[in-house]
């Protein structure tokens, strides 16, 4: 097991987890609480990402009262990959206690919950449910996919946006000290998984007119599946050369709702990003499939009248 930990400056730390077994890698982005203002605080992505992570991204943001972890990663065994342990280290303290730990998803996919019972242990660790009902609840969403959740963490407040489309229970998470939209699969540089179109561009919106008002410094997903040229890895690769940087711009967002307009409803690749609606694309596969054996069978057939007179 190795692990890094570069200071970036007081307010953005960067954490990446490798596992050198199963080459399976974490990054977590640690954002910690500085004073109140009306503008985010100042940070730098400037950093160098381990090559490698097919796995989600993590997220843990700190404020004076309690921590936000989004997401908690593909691998549940916490001997490759000791996520709880992990994290309660990074926890400051107040009172001689540990920060109390919240633990959310951007959704219910099991890429970003796996390691979920990794926090049953730990009494100061709340695990928001994964299912709709459940984030609906918690959130106190009462019309979904409408309205705005808030999480107070002491000094930040971090709002949830509903953001179905490539999933129901999709939502993103903005956080007021840093301004950054932490976007789950909404939106990276990497294959959109597209389940519900229609869904998808209304979230697209909902999101555009959320930050209408509000900074954005930074949109960071949970994958990087890109290279720096646009091109995608292959599904599942674990080992990314170059990759594509993993924060996108609001000019990225801002340019989604088109690029559902226009989607032909299979597959459209952008210089950020790919939307590929994966269902249609196995029908399609499916339907060319069963078109070019009915051809087969019927030429065989032809052949063998000819042949047999
Ligand atoms: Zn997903
Ligand atoms: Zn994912």
């Amino acid at each position: 097991m190795f692990s890094r930990l570069v200071r970036l400056d007081r307010v953005l730390d960067f954490f990446t987890v490798w596992n050198m077994a199963t080459g399976i890698a974490v990054s977590t982005l640690l954002l910690t609480a500085t004073p109140a203002s009306s503008q985010p605080v100042p940070g730098s992505l400037d950093v160098h990402w381990n090559e490698g992570a097919s796995d989600c991204n993590i997220y843990l943001l700190i404020g004076s009262d309690k921590a936000l972890l989004i997401d908690t990663g593909a691998v549940a065994d916490p001997k490759p990959m000791p996520l709880a342990k992990t994290i309660l280290e990074l926890l400051p303290e107040k009172n001689h206690q540990k920060l109390p730990l919240l633990v959310v998803h951007t959704h219910r996919h099991l890429d970003h919950r796996a390691g979920d019972p990794q926090f049953a242990s730990f009494s100061s660790t709340q695990v928001v449910p994964f299912n709709l009902d459940g984030v609906r609840a918690f959130f106190g969403f009462i019309n979904w996919p409408n309205g705005i959740g808030h999480v107070d963490l002491g000094g930040r407040t971090v709002d949830v946006i509903p953001t179905p489309g490539h999933n129901e229970t999709h939502v993103a998470f903005y956080d007021d000290r840093t301004g950054i939209l932490f976007s789950g699969d909404f939106l990276m540089p990497a294959r959109l998984l597209i389940d519900d179109a229609a869904a998808y561009h209304e979230s697209a919106l909902r999101v555009i007119d959320f930050l209408k008002t509000r900074p954005l410094t930074h949109i960071l997903g949970g994958h990087i599946e890109l290279n720096a040229a646009g091109r995608a890895y292959r599904f599942g690769s674990h080992y990314h050369p170059n990759e594509h940087r993993l924060e996108l711009v609001r000019a990225d967002l801002t340019a989604l709702p088109a690029a559902f307009e226009h989607f032909n409803g299979f597959y459209a690749r952008y210089p950020k990003y790919i939307l590929t609606n994966p269902i249609h694309n196995l029908l399609a596969m499916a339907f060319i499939g069963v078109t070019a054996l009915i051809f087969i069978v019927w030429g065989v057939r032809r052949l063998l009248r000819r042949r047999c007179g």
